[in-house]
């Protein structure tokens, strides 16, 4: 089922969560919701789901505007952050509940129920925790049920709200992977709320990011980190250094480093930040007449198999993170306060 949503707005009192939020997900996308806490991520969710209602706009499944139409009948399965399980329910029970509630409806037969769960619970690979309670399961587990039990009554949209929010690093990337094959096998339209931009680019098809209760970019993942369309994105999708540049003759300038400019941000005497990620930044001992900037090497750390590398820009005290593998390192044999010169290679120029 494809989602529209259209010229979505929700206050609350004389606060707006979401101003005129315009989004289509295709059928079968499975959609990354990214931002920052209060941004509006779950109000949208929730608005999707019909457990919110909204001031202005429409949303619509598939060509049917489903705005005013009651949650149970939107064919929704919603995860949240925290395993929503019946606690005195087994896993088996826990995962039959919609099916029961049909059950009552439609007089589903008691085979159906066990055959139907059953598939279930080994499509999320708990078949052997049938008979366990919630506490007896670990978070990750419980999360494996919760998405059991949305997938039991046949939905034709996925709701996921922080569904491994609540989780440890190790166990979050795991059931992230897990999740992407799980999608590509049943291939529902899902939506997936998350503030983790690693898990937003390494799990969904798309991405959305929000701020403020408005989109800000809508694009497959690697598009989004190669071509974010301001700073805000760029800074949300990984780590970063800002520097302040200055331009002159239609180009920007650090210090005495010159870098070309888009047209759409050339104007003399203006001043532009120029972002660029750690791992963009390469360090020598030779310095380039208007490419390097002149640093000290102020802190060496060593994270795993990287290095990080804290310089002070000479010119003005700015801090410059600079990212690296070993074996770069070891080939530059660096010392704490000695005099070095970066490149940048891949510099963006925002106004802001
Ligand atoms: P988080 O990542 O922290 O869950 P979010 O992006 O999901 O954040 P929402 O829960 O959608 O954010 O909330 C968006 C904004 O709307 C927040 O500023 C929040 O305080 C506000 N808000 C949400 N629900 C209500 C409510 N029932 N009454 C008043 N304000 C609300």
């Amino acid at each position: 089922m494809s989602i529209d949503i259209i010229a979505v707005t929700k206050r609350y009192g004389c606060f707006t969560a979401l101003d005129d939020i315009s989004l289509q997900i295709p059928l079968g996308e499975l959609t990354a919701l990214l931002g920052p806490s209060g941004c509006g991520k779950t109000t949208l969710l929730r608005i999707i789901a019909g457990l919110e209602t909204l001031d202005q706009g429409k949303i619509v499944f598939h060509g049917e505007d489903k705005t005013k139409e009651d949650p149970r009948k939107r064919q929704v399965g919603f995860v949240f952050q925290h395993y929503a399980l019946f606690r005195q329910m087994n896993v088996f029970e826990n995962v039959a509940f919609g099916l029961r509630v049909q059950q009552r409806r439609l007089g589903l037969d008691n085979e159906i129920i066990k055959s139907k769960v059953s598939q279930l619970l080994q499509l999320v690979q708990m078949q052997k925790f049938a008979r366990h309670y919630p506490a007896q399961l670990s978070g990750g587990q419980r999360q494996r049920v919760a998405l059991a039990r949305a997938l039991a009554v046949e939905p034709k949209v996925l709701l996921l709200d922080e569904p491994f929010g609540a989780l440890d690093a190790g166990v979050r990337k795991e059931l992230r992977r897990w999740l992407r094959h799980l999608h590509d096998k049943i291939q529902l339209t899902s939506i997936f709320v998350t503030h983790d931009q690693e898990e937003a680019m390494e799990v969904s098809d798309r991405v959305v990011v929000m701020n403020n209760g408005r989109i800000e970019q809508v694009g497959i993942p690697a598009d989004l980190y190669d071509n974010p369309v301001n700073s805000f994105v760029y800074n949300f999708l990984g780590s970063f250094n800002i520097l302040k540049a200055e331009i002159h003759d239609g180009t920007a300038w650090i210090g005495k480093s010159r870098f070309p400019l888009p047209e759409n941000l050339q104007g003399p005497g203006k001043t532009l930040k120029g972002y660029f990620r750690p791992h963009e930044v390469s360090i020598s001992r030779v310095q380039k007449e208007s490419v390097s900037i002149p640093v000290v090497v102020e802190h060496i750390q060593t994270v795993g198999p990287r290095i990080n590398l804290e310089l002070i820009r000479i010119e003005t005290g700015e801090l410059i993170i600079a990212e690296h593998n070993r074996e770069y390192y070891r080939s530059l044999m660096l010392q704490e306060n000695e005099t070095v010169f970066i490149e940048i290679q891949n510099i963006r120029f925002f106004s802001d």
